[in-house]
């Protein structure tokens, strides 16, 4: 842990508690780096682990038990934590824009802010459907319906737009724990109503057919109307329209739909993508600025066509850190390369699960338990920590000037140095290298 009697000579700062930069802080908490201070700048003090968050809304997990504490992990990494939002960045200054406070400077920044809700896509749809992120707001919107339900009699129909694996798991999840609650109340679970709609001919496009064959099953044994190719064009307050003219009337609207970058980003000078996000290079470092780093959903890997899932943002957190580490010390980068094929693991709701890879697909109550306990142990590398002990040896020093300059020439001439040793094992050895639920 940093220690208040070292100067501080260089300053990470870290925009966003996502999936990628708590991995960081736990690295950098493990192995601090003498004279180099964190910040971490982010809109949330408990930022949610996606793979748990069908299991919330389902009943089966707590809000807390979802949530990563990032004052905890912050105070563990030794780092400052700012409750900000990040609305620019000025380079030339190397200064983070904050809507609140003064500019932060860094000499190292690293980007970590998931992906944004396209809504303003859809003509109505920013003002009459609630987007899955940011997950606080959702939540606060869950829980009211959570609420409403349960307090007014009579039927009620949700809709969701946008069945990819989030979207059809979070559909479960809000059906199971609604008939639940109403089942628990002496009520008629029927009198709920879900639609689901894609744009696509079908749904979880990304997945193989045995596992679209085993949730279209699903959903028709749970009486979800299934609407594909049906491309939501507009939405009026309690009915979308789709691009055939077909119109859904429903009473919540819930917006799942694939998503793209902050606008902010635009007005960085960062190269981005057509869907708005940064693109990066096999080092993690974007593009344009070799002193701004992108991970997780935000990061655009030019050389790889990744989907927007947590295990990836979880798994570019090793490397991050330890290209973050190089980087003020002055020491070539590492390419990270990620894995080509993963294995989904996507939840019905009611503690059951389907394991999806390639071609293959396998269904239990067994899969949820593997999710659960992969999940569950994940959280914990976030809420208990080894205690440090107080003679830590902090990672070496950063280097004088005289080193930095040295090893810049060595590595003009030698681009390609040999692994330091690493750090967090996030996932257990014998789960295949390539988990959906991080
Ligand atoms: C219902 C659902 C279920 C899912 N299930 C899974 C799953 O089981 N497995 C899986 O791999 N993926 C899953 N996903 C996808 C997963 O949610 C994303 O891929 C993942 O969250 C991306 O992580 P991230 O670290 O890039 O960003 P996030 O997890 O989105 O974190 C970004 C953080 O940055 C903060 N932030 C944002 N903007 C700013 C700003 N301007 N200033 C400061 N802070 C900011 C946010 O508050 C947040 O804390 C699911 C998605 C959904 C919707």
């Amino acid at each position: 842990m940093q220690t208040t009697d070292q100067p501080i000579l260089r300053d990470i700062v870290l925009i966003g508690g996502g999936h990628s930069h708590v991995v960081v802080l736990k690295h950098f908490g493990m192995n601090p780096i003498a004279g180099v201070r964190i910040t971490l700048i982010c809109t949330d003090m408990h930022t949610p682990y996606s793979g748990m968050l069908p299991g919330y809304v389902a009943g089966l997990y707590s809000f807390d038990q979802v949530h990563i504490d990032l004052s905890r992990l912050a105070m563990f990494a030794g780092a400052r934590l700012y409750h900000d939002e990040v609305i620019g960045i000025d380079r030339i200054n190397q200064k983070v824009l904050c809507k609140n406070r003064p500019p932060i400077p860094y000499d190292q920044l690293s980007i970590n802010i998931g992906s944004t809700p396209q809504l303003h896509n859809v003509p109505g749809a920013a003002e009459h459907a609630v987007a899955v992120k940011p997950i606080r707001n959702f939540n606060d919107r869950w829980l009211q319906l959570l609420e409403r339900v349960k307090t007014h009699s009579g039927n009620t129909t949700i809709a969701v737009v946008g069945a990819g694996a989030g979207g059809v798991e979070l559909l479960l999840a809000m059906q199971y724990r609604l008939r639940n609650e109403l089942t628990k109340l002496g009520r008629n679970p029927d009198e709920l109503t879900f639609h689901l709609l894609t744009s696509s001919h079908t749904i979880l496009p990304t997945h193989n057919a045995r596992v679209r064959r085993w949730f279209n099953r699903v959903l028709a044994q749970r009486g979800v109307h299934l609407h594909t190719d049906a491309e939501a064009t507009r939405v009026d307050a309690g009915v979308i329209t789709t691009a055939t003219g077909q119109q859904v009337q429903a009473d919540e609207i819930i917006w799942v739909t694939r998503a793209g970058g902050a606008a902010w980003l635009k007005q960085t000078g960062l190269q981005l993508d057509a869907d708005g996000f940064i693109s990066v290079q096999d080092t993690l470092q974007t593009v344009t600025d070799p002193l701004i780093f992108a991970a997780g959903d935000i990061a655009n890997m030019v050389n790889f066509k990744l989907e927007k899932a947590g295990v990836f943002a979880v798994r570019q957190g090793k490397p991050l850190a330890e290209n973050l580490r190089r980087a003020v010390a002055g020491t070539a980068l590492e390419a990270y390369k990620p894995q080509s094929r993963w294995l989904a693991l996507i939840s019905t709701g009611d503690a059951y699960a389907v394991a999806s890879r390639g071609w293959l697909g396998f269904a239990g109550a067994w899969v949820w338990q593997w999710k659960d306990w992969i999940d569950q142990r994940f959280m914990r590398k976030f809420s208990e920590f080894a205690p440090m002990s107080a003679n830590a040896t902090p990672h070496p020093t950063l280097p004088t000037p005289v080193m930095l300059f040295s090893s810049v020439l060595k590595n003009l001439c030698k681009p390609s140095l040999p692994l330091p040793c690493a750090a967090v094992a996030v996932v257990p050895k014998w789960v295949p290298a390539c988990c959906k639920t991080p």
